[in-house]
């Protein structure tokens, strides 16, 4: 069977990571037919904007898409490519994956757990404005009526909603997720101890969905102590749930337990429609050079294939990603440094993915 896909290559390290991952997909034997289309910096002169209608039409039509990174300028410019895309398709849940393999170069080797990240609303609305352009109005009357404070000038504000509609279906998301998973325990990290208005909804909601699932356990962590707890003892966590902004953080947080960026997949599910790409960015400061390493595209791609059924062909890939690295023998620069404290002796991004498809060759399941 032909699977119909829609690929982003994205910027920065994308083209050469979603590459790698096309590569790998294809000596699996799986029959993908690849519709590419481009969005980013890259395409505003063609089309005007950075994510053109005819990419939108393209995942709509097809209605799964493997994505690179897309860079978003920093304190001015377009709004990210990649949080409008997950708006247009409302894609709530982003579900990421984070296990130990042997040889990732990480201080740890017991880690497995699974970040639900809501991706719908929270600080990610982008709501922001300068208080000069709302003067005296309501919310200018809010903060003097909670503060007793006036907004002066160049204070800039930004809103968090938090909705007691997306907040249950995104704690429903992640107890189904341990359900279907055989996972033992959800945690709902928040900060609900200083926003007690928004945070306070969600934990709220969070406990109530919790008593729908007795058969997992449940506890809630306040965000600072659930950083601490995540470094210290990883192993006390198994899937958590957390609102947008702190599932983005904790997600890069919980990368640097299993060797880094370049080795947590990820996808953004919504109903009918799902884009998988890695947790990482467009790396600027490596691309054009086959040195990233494009192992958590793979596994990102991975999960594509078990959306679309072809689940042996994702064990396969997976088993060998974990030969490749725990052999140490080729294994791009992240994990050469973690592993030895230098670049010396790493391999490309081109010749890690040759190593992962000689090695699945080898690969039955
Ligand atoms: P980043 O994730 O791109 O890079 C952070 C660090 O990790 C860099 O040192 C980079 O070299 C390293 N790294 C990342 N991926 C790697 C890989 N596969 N192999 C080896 N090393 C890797 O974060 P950033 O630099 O803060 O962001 C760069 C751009 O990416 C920004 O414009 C940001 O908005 C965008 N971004 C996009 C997405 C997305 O497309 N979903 C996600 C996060 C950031």
């Amino acid at each position: 069977m032909t699977h119909e896909v829609v690929l982003i290559p994205g910027d920065g390290i994308g083209p050469e990571i979603t590459r790698a991952a096309q590569r790998v997909v294809a000596a699996a034997g799986v029959d993908i037919s690849w519709h590419e289309v481009q969005a980013g910096a890259g395409v505003i002169d063609q089309y005007g904007a950075p994510l053109p209608d005819h990419v939108i039409d393209a995942i709509r039509t097809y209605g799964v898409a493997l994505k690179g990174p897309i860079t978003t300028p920093v304190g001015s410019g377009f709004r990210s490519v990649n949080v409008a895309l997950r708006h247009a398709f409302n894609l709530y849940a982003c579900v990421r994956p984070c296990a130990s393999m042997p040889g990732d170069g990480s201080r740890y080797d017991n880690v497995d757990l699974v970040i639900i990240r809501e991706n719908s609303e929270d600080l990610y609305a982008g709501i922001e404005f300068d208080a000069d352009s709302v003067g005296a109005g309501a919310i200018a009357d809010t903060v003097k009526k909670q503060t007793g404070k006036e907004l002066g000038p160049q204070t800039a504000i930004s809103i968090k909603p938090i909705s007691r509609a997306a907040s249950e279906r995104i704690v429903r998301y992640a107890f189904e997720y341990a359900r279907a998973n055989g996972r033992k325990k959800v945690t709902a990290v928040h900060k609900a101890n200083i926003m007690k208005c928004t945070d306070g909804l969600y934990l709220h909601v969070a406990r109530d969905v919790a008593a729908e699932y007795p058969d997992i356990a449940f506890e809630d962590k306040i965000v600072d102590a659930a950083c601490m707890g995540l470094v210290m003892h990883p192993e006390d966590f198994d899937v958590l749930v957390l609102p947008n902004l702190y599932g983005d953080i904790v997600s890069d947080l919980s990368a640097g337990l299993i060797g880094g960026l370049g080795m947590a997949p990820g996808a953004n599910i919504g109903d009918g429609c799902a884009i998988f790409e890695a947790t990482h960015g467009s790396a600027p400061d490596i691309a054009g050079q086959d040195v990233a390493n494009p192992t958590a595209e793979i596994l990102s791609a991975c999960m594509l294939l078990d959306h679309l059924g072809e689940t042996t062909a994702a064990a396969r890939i997976r088993a060998a990603v974990r030969v490749t690295l725990s052999s140490g023998a080729s294994v791009t620069q992240d994990v050469r440094r973690a592993l030895t404290g230098s670049y010396d002796g790493a391999v490309g991004t081109t010749q890690f993915t040759d190593e992962v498809i000689d090695a699945l060759s080898r690969m039955v399941v």
